[in-house]
């Protein structure tokens, strides 16, 4: 029958071992690699929408300057149209319509003109997105792989702590209800480490250096809990031969 403070200890073995898989769980390498490939994906993904928006906005620019364009050419033609069979119109109206299709023409060569820089900024933000798109896929592939990478990851250390935590059911079992609820308030309170072993006559909780009376009492303590004065951690001198691997 192990004393009070050796089933405390073996509990704590457990939820140390526990604790510490928890946390490689939550800090694989896979799990960072799945967040930053993620990343990367909302990234191109929000590049695409930016040059997605650009292209539909030249778009709608080209079709308003295209109907501008239109008008100002029919105008021109119009007024050309009446220049030409205009023998009996007075010389000035004629030098008026003549001012005006030469003011006509100029916009027209400067509405063709912007239409071009529009075509020119189309065609290199639709190259743009077609990189971009090019892009999406591997790093979807990628994002797939690396998630199925960390779910192997994943179910190698749910199967530890499965049978760890079948494990610790049972040896908290075999535990006094008062033991343990005080077991698990002082877990709470001292950053998950209840019971500490006494190695080379130092608390290994807090490295507290203990003197031979209390080393000794802990010793003989039975099953009677003795605390380190400093950290409060129930301590534990395991007898000799019987040392099993710490924390
Ligand atoms: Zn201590």
């Amino acid at each position: 029958m192990t004393s009070a403070p050796g089933q405390l200890l073996r509990l704590q073995d457990l939820d140390s071992s526990i604790d510490a898989l928890e946390h490689k769980r939550e800090h694989l390498p896979e799990r960072a690699a799945v967040a930053e490939v993620s990343q990367e994906l909302v990234a191109l993904r929000h590049l695409a929408a930016e040059r997605t928006s650009e292209l539909r906005q030249l778009d709608e620019r080209r079709s308003k300057i295209e109907a501008e364009l239109a008008a100002a050419d029919e105008r021109r033609r119009t007024v050309a149209g009446r220049l030409y069979a205009a023998q009996t119109t007075s010389a000035r109206d004629l030098a008026a319509m003549q001012a005006e299709t030469e003011t006509l023409a100029s916009k027209v060569s400067g509405l063709e003109d912007e239409i071009l820089g529009l075509l020119e900024a189309a065609d290199a933000a639709s190259g743009a997105l077609v990189d971009l798109e090019a892009s999406v896929e591997p790093a979807e592939r990628s994002l797939s792989a690396t998630r199925a990478e960390l779910a192997r990851a994943e179910e190698v250390i749910d199967g530890e702590l499965l049978a760890l935590r079948e494990e610790r059911e049972a040896a908290a079992g075999d535990v006094p209800a008062v033991l343990l609820g005080r077991y698990e308030a002082l877990r709470g309170r001292l950053g998950g480490v209840a019971v500490a072993r006494v190695v080379a006559r130092r608390c290994s909780g807090c490295h507290l250096t203990l003197s031979s009376m209390e080393l000794e009492r802990v010793r003989r303590a039975g099953d009677e809990l003795e605390t380190c004065e400093q950290c409060s951690r129930i301590l534990v001198v395991e007898p000799p031969g019987q040392a099993s691997s710490p924390q």
